[in-house]
């Protein structure tokens, strides 16, 4: 598969050192290794810019690539978890309010819509997702939601009091490509609330290379001072940083740890034989960073 450089995305520098070298065995396109519940890390190699320190992967799959892959996307253990993931959901509703009343609201990675779900009256709710079996799944729960990057999608200017992007930034081909799009589709005065993966964090830095993050899907690792340089370059003013809260099923935090080996494979195995699905742990997530940030200017 021919693989393309990429150029740091901040400063636009191609003058970066290799972090992690190219992990990947797959002879084909790879597509299992897209599932968001996927155990296995393999990576492409992953660089760090000697600029300004952003790390993201390249070289990588190309833009067209990638987003074949994602419209093909099916991932059903995912929907295993949707208990869990709604229980995480609805801390971020809770956070979010504490900034709009409500207003209309577009979820970008909207997946199979678990979020439109808890939004009541006071939202009016829209998502897209690149991955068409997901999207199909929140039509059919009556969501307005569309197979679309965000890039792409059918809205005017102007159109939207707040845009929620949930771990889909460090999927991004372009990411600020994407959050100049994301500042045009607000009003002004609105908001975007962010959340992936904290590169820069102690946990982060503790398990390196099998940090369960490096995944063969993420195409930027942010800590918090170049998402904070990226938001403020894409005309966006911070206003909070925070942990997020987490509840996660024990069955896929097992199954999220097989790649460590033999003996967490058989921990899983247990698991799974065990009536444990009503178990789960919240948590705050030190190796996650959310952010809420408002748009200063378009
Ligand atoms: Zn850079």
């Amino acid at each position: 598969m021919e693989l393309v450089d990429v150029r740091c995305p901040i400063c636009g520098s191609g003058r970066c050192k290799v972090l992690y070298p190219d992990s990947v065995k797959e002879n084909n396109d790879g597509i299992l290794r897209f599932r968001q519940s996927d155990p296995n890390n393999t990576t492409r190699r992953i660089v760090k810019c000697e600029v300004c320190g952003l790390v993201y992967t390249s070289p990588r799959e190309d833009e067209e690539t990638l987003e074949r892959i994602y419209l093909r996307v099916e991932d059903n253990d995912y929907l295993k978890e949707q208990y869990w993931k709604i229980k995480t959901l609805k801390f971020n509703k809770k956070i979010l309010e504490c900034y709009k009343d409500g207003g209309r609201l577009l979820d970008v990675g909207c997946g199979h819509g678990f979020f439109l779900d808890i939004l009541d009256g006071k939202w009016d709710g829209f998502g897209i997702d690149p991955a068409i079996s997901a999207v199909n799944i929140a039509r059919q729960k009556g969501h307005r939601a569309f197979v679309s990057t965000l890039e792409n999608a059918p809205f005017k200017s102007d159109y939207f009091d707040c845009i929620t992007v949930f771990h889909v930034l460090e999927h991004v081909s372009d990411p600020k490509r994407f959050l100049k799009k994301a500042n045009q589709l607000l009003k002004d005065d609105g908001l975007i609330y962010l959340e992936v993966p904290d590169f820069g964090s102690a946990i982060a830095r503790l398990f390196k290379r099998h940090w369960w993050y490096i995944m063969r899907f993420h195409t930027y690792y942010f800590t918090r001072r170049t998402l904070d340089k990226i938001l403020r370059k894409t005309g966006f003013e911070p206003l909070t940083w925070l942990k997020p809260t987490k509840t996660w099923g024990i069955k896929y935090i097992t199954w999220k740890l097989i790649h460590f080996g033999e003996p967490f494979k058989i921990i899983y195995e247990i698991v799974e034989l065990l009536p444990l699905s009503k178990i789960s742990i919240t948590i705050k997530a030190y190796d996650q960073i959310g952010v809420v940030a408002r748009k200063v200017r378009s």
